[in-house]
């Protein structure tokens, strides 16, 4: 396929503009580029060709199954693309005055009500951006706690090593230092070199729950005491929130700080970088750490920004991505109480059954998962040579995105599914009889899996390059 600039024809152009009826302004010619801008020139048809044509080559959701685990690569309900378009929503504009607004101030702090019913926390902040910008801003609570009441000991922070790779990251940048404590086999947290981690330095501990195996920790109560009585806070990554929505809550279990991510379990489209959200709740006693601004409600039902007391600042322009909430909103709206629940019920059992059709290469064959679980291709690949990875490109070739591969690292030849709840029976189990095609296929013909796929247009880019090296214009 040829480049946008590859088609270019000087003098050709897609665009018309109405004609100006300002004055005409001449800039100081030191605020002028020297050089011409190169842009493409193409005719309109030419241009929707083309990007009709890229389209075609991504692969989204609306495309097909899109089991990333961890990713919750959900269908999203085309709705909440009509209410974020309202234009009484997208006309805005962030420095009006508050009483021009009251109604989008109203729908933020709905949305605040709702997140801390379902995750059974004191107060909420929608400012976060993504995941790892709420984690961010729950280690900055965490840390401004501590200085605060003059704890200043306390600069650690104990990471399991089932955690996400964002916990680690997101606790350097906060500048606590990092404790990783081994994680037993099922990825559960190891109690005893817990209660050896914890002590007058702790901060606090950041835990994936479930974690990234794709189980509840079921000793939640006794992690939450141990770090309590240790004088440490406790972080809950809320990102696959997915699993236990409407059935189990992290205030509940004794968190202190909790982020979600309205990008995955709340139905707003992600990847490819954004927009997303990250709202991060916290319990009544650290309410007053919270960004700013803050949207609050007055006695005489006006809605206001407010500045929290012991505030960390803010930590994005003005509110947060707007149109993420309104959509996360609508979409709690649609689903209520019991269709949240159910949401959640779905995803859970969508794995257990996909888990279950596949559970020949299971890497934990006897028990029950959340939303996600993790085959392990570590016997394929030393019968066969045929790795996670070749079985992963193989159901390119299906029309099926790949699953997280290598990941998390405590399985070999992992490959991490999360089918989702918006999958069929019939998708998942078409995609189980794929799977095991393939690996059969490592069987009698290894070197076809190997050199997969056929059907699409990029097929194995040397993925450290791209990250190392990356070649970002023609
Ligand atoms: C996705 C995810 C994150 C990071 O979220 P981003 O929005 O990508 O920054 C953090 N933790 C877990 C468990 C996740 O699944």
């Amino acid at each position: 396929m040829k480049t946008v600039f590859e088609l270019s024809k000087p003098g050709r152009k897609a665009y018309q503009f109405p004609e100006c009826h300002l004055l005409a302004y001449e800039f100081d010619s030191k605020y002028l580029s020297e050089n011409e801008l190169e842009l493409p020139e193409v005719d309109e048809v030419s241009l929707v060709r083309h990007y009709t044509e890229l389209s075609n080559h991504a692969y989204g959701v609306d495309n097909g199954f899109y089991p990333l685990g961890s990713c919750t690569m959900k269908y999203n309900p085309k709705i909440n693309e009509i209410t974020a378009a309202l234009p009484g929503f997208t006309n805005l504009h962030p420095l009006q005055k508050k009483r021009d607004i009251q109604g989008s101030l109203e729908l933020m702090y709905r949305l605040q009500e709702a997140l801390k019913q379902i995750t059974g926390m004191g107060a909420m902040s929608l400012q976060p951006a993504a995941g790892a910008h709420g984690e961010y801003t729950g280690l900055k609570i965490i840390k401004k706690y501590h200085t605060d009441r003059g704890d200043l000991s306390r600069t650690k922070i104990i990471v399991p090593d089932s955690a996400h790779g964002t916990n680690p990251a997101s606790s350097t940048l906060c500048g606590l230092q990092l404790v990783n404590i081994p994680s037993l086999e099922d990825g559960s947290v190891d109690l005893d070199a817990l209660s050896a981690a914890c002590g007058a330095d702790t901060a606090g501990l950041m835990l994936t729950n479930p974690n990234t195996l794709g189980k509840f920790d079921k000793n939640i109560t006794k992690i939450s005491q141990i770090v309590h009585d240790a004088g440490g806070l406790l972080y809950y990554d809320g990102a696959n929130m997915n699993a236990i929505m409407g059935v189990a809550r992290p205030g509940d279990m004794g968190f202190d700080v909790v982020h979600l991510n309205l990008h995955k379990t709340f139905a707003t489209p992600h990847g490819g970088g954004g927009p997303g959200a990250g709202p991060v709740g916290v319990c009544e006693k650290l309410a007053s750490y919270l960004p700013s601004p803050h949207v609050t409600k007055d006695r005489s039902g006006t809605y206001s920004l407010s500045t929290p007391e012991n505030t960390i600042g803010s930590v994005k322009a003005f509110y947060g991505n707007f149109n993420v909430l309104v959509k996360a909103y609508t979409y709690i709206l649609v689903l209520g109480r019991e269709g949240l629940r159910n949401a959640s019920e779905m995803a859970v059992l969508n794995a257990n059954y996909l888990k279950h059709l596949l559970k020949k290469y299971d890497y934990d064959k006897d028990s029950r998962c959340m939303h996600e679980f993790v085959l392990s291709m570590e016997k394929v690949h030393k019968e066969t040579g045929v790795s996670a990875l070749d079985i992963a490109k193989s159901m390119i070739d299906y029309g099926i995105h790949p699953p997280t591969m290598y990941f998390p690292n405590i399985v070999h030849e992992a490959l991490m599914f999360e089918p989702t709840e918006t999958e069929t029976k019939e998708t998942l189990e078409e995609v189980a009889a794929i799977i095991i095609e393939i690996i059969d296929r490592a069987y009698t013909n290894p070197e076809e899996v190997k050199n997969s796929p056929k059907a699409a247009y990029i097929t194995r880019p040397d993925e450290v390059k791209a990250a190392r090296e990356p070649k970002l214009k023609a």
